[in-house]
């Protein structure tokens, strides 16, 4: 069987956690990829869960040793990768595995897995309706709404290097377009 992923990508606040969270209820053949860390944890996330949370001096350690298959410094001073290991050990499951990942991560993931990888970028319909979902999640404070808002109109030309673009401006027509897009991609 093909070793297959699934990349989706966008700026901040479009919506790629809510439309990777209804795939994984959906198809019980995808897998999420937890990512490492080095950022804190926020609220109620847990190690091994949302992410793997290490240490600076830690994800430094495991870059240096090559246990990343890409890794950027999303935000300064915060780290996050895609781990080897993790990779391997969904495919050893014979699961397809689905990432959430920064634009630059997901064009890297596309150029490395090619034919065998879905790229996705999600589109939200404008800049201040990002920033209407940031300020809606309540996650963020002003000041890094504004850092990622910011960060977003950059992220936004990336969108041709993916092979398809979903916009989400109806979730519900959104989430429908998505689930085609894995079911003809996981048959194929
Ligand atoms: P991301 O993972 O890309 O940062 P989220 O999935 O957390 O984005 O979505 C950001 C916020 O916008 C969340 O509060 C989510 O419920 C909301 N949201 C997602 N899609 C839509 C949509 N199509 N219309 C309105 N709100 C949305
Ligand atoms: P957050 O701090 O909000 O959880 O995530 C910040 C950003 O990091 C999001 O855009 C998310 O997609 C991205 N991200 C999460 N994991 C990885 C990863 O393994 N590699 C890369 N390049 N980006 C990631």
């Amino acid at each position: 069987m093909d070793k297959k992923v699934i990349i989706f990508s966008a700026p901040s606040g479009a919506g790629k956690s809510t439309i990777v969270k209804h795939l994984l209820s959906k198809f019980s053949c995808l897998e999420f990829s937890v990512s490492a860390t080095s950022r804190a944890p926020r609220g109620q996330e847990e190690h091994g869960k949302e992410y793997y949370f290490f240490s600076t001096a830690e994800f430094e350690e495991k870059i240096r040793n090559g246990e990343f298959v890409e890794y950027e410094e999303v935000y300064k001073g915060s780290y996050y990768g895609t781990l080897v290991s993790e990779v391997e050990r969904i495919w050893a499951k014979g699961n397809i595995i689905i990432f959430d990942i920064d634009v630059k991560g997901g064009v890297n993931l596309k150029k490395l897995y090619g034919e065998n990888a879905l790229a996705v970028f999600i589109q939200p319909p404008s800049v201040e309706e990002l920033r209407n979902r940031l300020v809606g999640r309540g996650t963020d404070t002003p000041e890094a709404i504004e850092r990622r808002v910011a960060k977003a109109e950059e992220e936004l030309t990336y969108s041709d290097k993916f092979d398809v673009v979903l916009i989400n401006d109806n979730l519900e027509e959104a989430l429908q377009r998505a689930e085609k897009m894995v079911s003809e991609f996981a048959s194929r």
